[in-house]
């Protein structure tokens, strides 16, 4: 069965004459009007389209309120200030995620604590969130991991018993449901990226969705440097002109012209996820026929949003490396990737005196893991190469 044809890596055919990414926006004609008209409108920062966007989207994941932000991050970083996170606090996540998700924390002066992940999963371990909670611990930021919910049965049930806020990262998991729920009105406060990669795009953007109006308009005051009109709020009124600025807020707003791309990226969500779950489905079958690979588990009760596609090596089947596969896989014009690098790996938190070892299943994971091309946008074709290229490269250094 070894050796269907030479590798690219070793001088072959590559599978594909042109790079394919591991992930790709979809934006066509009907989109460019949407951007266009509102770019001649009245509005280009926070407009009617702004109000539109967070509406149509609180509406889809079934939340009361949405506030639009520049960017995830921005977003996440509101979430964790509404929620109340502050000097001295404690906040319970993954280093399964992108750098992003911690930092929200250390922009509040918080502490992150890093919680390993369950190996079938590959999510927030719950049980080992548990025995990290202490009297310092304010709030659970999981990550939906791939775009496969977290337990929220299990993990409400933890913030109950314990007073903790759960604030959602749901970067990768605009679409998906958890026990028939939609991600997005289970949290306290859910965080959604469209960055292009992600299941829809504003170019660069996020929203924060909660049910509690209490967290809204923190969230919406925060996003304008702590500012507010509202004559409720006042502390003083000195005229129509007057505003006041009660706390140390930010410029977080997201464009008139991102939230016009976003209204009609919303309406063919539903039609990008279905072609997403299409490719993992294709992916799924083709490589349970491949020992030495080992596709995720989707935990019980989810329905995904298959953000990422994610494989994992069993090396002691193989005769070679993780690092050897990945450059010959790009060789043969596949754009793979690697989610994540443990997030305490990264120098500033090792600088901050997080060590290596904390997170065992995590670290492990690590090693073993790589991120195939998974969009909407991909071919039919595109699918089949990806397909090709792995069991190319997966027979020739099976043992
Ligand atoms: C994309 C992403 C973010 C950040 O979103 P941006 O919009 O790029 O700021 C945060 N967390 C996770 C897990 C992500 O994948």
């Amino acid at each position: 069965m070894k050796k269907l044809s030479k590798l690219a890596i070793h001088g072959g055919q590559p599978v594909r004459k042109t790079f394919l990414p591991y992930g790709k926006q979809w934006v066509s004609d009907d989109d460019v009007e949407a951007v266009v008209e509102t770019l001649t409108s009245d509005f280009l920062t926070t407009g009617p389209k702004i109000d539109q966007f967070e509406e149509e989207l609180a509406k889809y994941v079934g939340a009361k309120y949405g506030v639009a932000f520049a960017n995830g991050t921005a977003a996440l970083h509101a979430a964790c200030f509404a929620a109340g996170v502050g000097e001295g606090d404690e906040v319970i996540t993954t280093p399964m995620t992108f750098a992003a998700t911690a930092n929200s924390i250390l922009y509040q002066r918080a502490t992150p604590v890093f919680s390993d992940t369950n190996p079938d999963t590959w999510n927030m371990d719950l049980q080992k969130v548990r025995s990290l909670i202490t009297d310092q611990t304010k709030a659970i930021l999981p990550v939906d991991y791939m775009g496969n919910p977290c337990n929220y049965q299990e993990l409400l049930k933890i913030a109950q018993d314990h007073d903790l806020t759960i604030i959602e990262d749901a970067a990768h998991a605009l679409g998906a449901t958890d026990h028939g729920r939609k991600v997005g009105s289970i949290s306290d406060l859910t965080m959604f990226s469209f960055h292009p990669v992600k299941q829809i795009t504003t170019g660069e953007g996020g929203i924060v969705t909660t049910n509690r109006q209490d967290y809204y308009e923190k969230l919406i005051q925060f996003r304008t440097h702590g500012m507010t009109r509202d004559s409720s709020k006042l502390l003083e009124n000195h005229g129509p002109w007057y505003y006041e600025m009660q706390f140390l807020g930010f410029n977080y707003r997201m464009t008139d012209l991102q939230a016009a791309l976003g209204i009609s990226q919303l309406k063919k969500l539903d039609s990008f996820i279905q072609r997403r779950k299409q490719i993992a489905k294709k992916y799924h079958e083709a490589f349970q026929l491949l020992s030495p690979i080992q596709t995720s588990n989707l935990p019980n009760g989810c329905d995904s949003s298959w953000h990422l596609y994610v494989i994992r090596l069993k090396l002691e089947e193989l005769t070679t490396d993780r690092k050897t596969i990945f450059t010959a896989l790009q060789h043969e014009n596949i754009g793979v990737n690697v989610h994540y690098i443990p997030v305490y790996y990264q120098p500033y938190y090792q600088h901050l005196g997080y060590k290596k070892g904390i997170c065992p299943n995590v670290e492990q994971l690590y090693e073993e893991i790589i991120t195939l091309p998974l969009f909407p946008a991909m071919s039919n074709e595109d699918v089949e190469n990806v397909i090709t290229a792995i069991q190319k490269v997966i027979e020739h250094y099976a043992k």
